[in-house]
């Protein structure tokens, strides 16, 4: 392997009190996209960013899927591989020309179905090819789009189709009947529900329609029609500290921020084999997973598999991944394994490796130098934002532990509220903040569904308040501290203690519940429930398993608690609220903090 980065052993040179990975000034393999980071923010202008892009032929707007499939399919690249999809013993490779032909085909279908613009289309599959082209033949339809992580139970998808106004449900037959079929009398607007049969076998269930059969029966020719930029294309659920999950609205507008960033952010060039291993139920994984690559032109690889190191590592190699975007529980989980896993394996086509959703150590991005020749580069950004906002990038020095700087583009802020309930900038380095980002940037959400007065919470002025804290260096870098509020991330999940509470709840056995994230070496933070039971029911060890399993089936695996412990009752404040970070500070034998308004309590 030739490493583009060299050790940094030799040059971690402290800076400000942080540690630097030098970059080289030239001598990568390909010159980097973003080579002088002040120079491009300085010029940088959004006419600009979106005059990298096509638009839809004769000035009809802007539409994700003209940009990610027929721009290219209408050019040099139309018979080279966009999509790459690894299967569970099945491949598959999609050239851009049939990338085309195939999300015409949903398209024609779509509007088979009477599905016109504005219709809310939501899929629920695994990593399986019939997802990509739902998503992008949906786009073409003008519908508008929602990725359902196909690892949550029951009644996270529930929620998530009635909040979201579903008007079809496209997913496979064996989901269905796990998952939806016994919660669709909830459903009245579902009007249609599409199954994709076992290995592209056709199913017969009833109340529902074949993928296979209305694929076949659609034709591969399909126009664009006019796409306002503004126009509603993709809906992301998101979690607060309470209340329902809430849908973060973007707009077409959005593929100018994916595109961007794919270039600037993840250095993509048109002969990248680039992989984000991100499942399309999560925003990375629509945003990376589906449009920056395919809008950059270059060849998207899909592994339906889960995280496996082996497996993983055998992708790289096997596949020839030359950009590789993944996340840090990931890169814990190689890290526990050790170097020699990796031994003998060439993977001397990879050049860059991003990594996102949670914290990533400082000693994950040097494990990267170590075992690949190269760190691992963090970035920073939210559902709501729809795109990477902070980065480090190809050509910048990496100081590991922080989230790099913003794109070019993208002005960002450490903020603290004032007591006039106003927000001062705080301009003097490594103080700790709220982290902002001043409003206005392509992919940012448009709104949060039926949810104004929380949408309007998000702002103070013209900044857009992440509700993460953090810190800015001398340099201009970003440190991560936490959230400011009490929503967690296990495995990169974002994970709502409201939902996780109500489903407990809903157990006839438990009187109230409270859910922390609990720190953890690998997951980051696990789920963790309190819970106090109603008189008459005993808390010992089968009642825990029965809860643990009960929260499980309704809400599945990725959300469900790992750890459930009794209490008499929990600690509220005088309004009624449980006082989860007072639940965790004694969890994690830290400073109690203000307790004046504790009113009830366990002890
Ligand atoms: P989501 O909306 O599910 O993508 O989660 C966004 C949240 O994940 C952010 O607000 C952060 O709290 C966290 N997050 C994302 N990227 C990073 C990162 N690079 N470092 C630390 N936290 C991150």
């Amino acid at each position: 392997m030739n490493p583009p980065v060299p050790s940094p052993s030799g040059n971690a040179a402290p800076l400000g009190g942080h540690a630097r990975i030098v970059k080289p000034v030239a001598g990568g393999r390909v010159p980097p996209n973003l080579a002088d980071y002040a120079a491009t923010c300085r010029d940088f202008n959004w006419p600009a960013a979106r005059a990298l892009l096509d638009g839809l032929p004769g000035g009809r707007g802007l539409n994700i899927a003209h940009e990610a499939v027929d721009r290219h399919a209408a050019g040099p690249r139309a018979d080279r591989a966009a999509l790459r999809w690894i299967g569970r013993g099945r491949h598959r490779v999609f050239t851009w020309r049939e990338l085309r032909d195939e999300t015409n085909r949903v398209a024609n279908m779509l509007q088979v179905l009477g599905l016109e613009h504005g219709a809310r289309v939501f899929v629920l599959a695994g990593r399986i090819p019939e997802l990509y082209l739902a998503v992008l033949g949906a786009l073409k339809a003008r519908c508008v789009v929602c990725p359902l992580f196909s690892a949550f139970g029951p009644e996270p998808i529930a929620m998530r189709l009635e909040i979201g106004e579903a008007d079809l449900l496209i997913t496979t037959e064996a989901l269905y009947r796990r998952k939806v079929e016994a919660l669709r009398h909830r459903l009245p607007r579902l009007r249609h529900v599409v199954l994709v049969g076992e290995a592209g076998a056709t199913t017969e269930l009833p109340g529902t329609l074949d993928w296979q059969r209305l694929m076949q029966a659609a034709g591969t020719a399909f126009t664009i029609p006019p796409t306002d930029p503004e126009d509603m294309a993709l809906l992301h659920f998101t979690s607060g500290t309470t209340g329902r999950p809430k849908g973060a609205v973007h707009a077409h507008q959005a593929v100018v921020m994916h595109h961007v960033t794919g270039r600037y952010a993840l250095d993509l060039h048109p002969d990248d084999i680039f992989w984000c291993t991100a499942d399309p139920g999560w925003v990375t994984g629509t945003s990376y997973g589906i449009i920056a690559p395919l809008t950059n032109g270059v060849t998207n690889l899909v592994v339906e598999a889960e995280f496996d190191a082996e497996t993983w590592y055998e992708v790289l190699e096997r596949e020839r991944v030359s950009v590789w975007y993944t996340a840090p529980t990931a890169i814990r989980m190689m890290m526990k394994l050790g170097r020699a896993a990796l031994a003998g394996r060439d993977l001397s086509a990879l050049r860059f490796m991003a990594s996102v959703g949670e914290p990533l150590n400082p000693e994950a991005v040097l494990w990267g130098v170590e075992a690949f020749g190269m760190p691992f580069h963090d970035n920073w950004w939210q559902t709501e934002t729809g795109g990477i906002m902070i980065a480090n990038y190809a050509a910048m020095d990496v100081k590991p532990g922080s989230m790099g700087r913003p794109l070019p583009g993208i002005t960002a802020a450490i903020l603290r509220r004032d007591e006039a309930g106003g927000v001062d900038e705080v301009t003097r380095p490594m103080i700790e903040g709220e982290l902002a980002l001043k409003a206005g940037w392509p992919s940012m959400m448009r709104g949060y569904l039926r949810e104004e007065a929380r949408y309007r919470k998000c702002f103070a002025g013209e900044w857009y308040l992440t509700g993460d804290l953090a810190m800015r260096d001398e340099d201009g870098y970003f440190w991560f501290i936490g959230r400011a509020d009490d929503v967690i991330k296990s495995s990169g999940h974002l994970i709502g203690p409201f939902e996780v509470e109500s489903a407990l709840m809903e157990h006839p056995a438990v009187a109230e519940a409270a859910v922390i994230g609990k720190p953890d070496p690998i997951a980051g933070e696990i789920v963790k429930a309190f819970v106090a039971l109603k008189p008459g029911h005993e808390a010992n060890e089968a009642m825990r398993r029965q809860l643990l399993g009960h929260a499980r089936t309704r809400l599945g695996a990725a959300v469900a608690p790992k750890e459930i412990d009794f209490r008499a009752n929990l600690p509220r404040t005088r309004s009624g609220k449980i006082m989860r970070r007072l639940l965790k500070a004694r969890e994690l034998g830290l400073p109690e903090g203000d307790i004046s308004t504790l009113e009830s309590d366990e002890r």
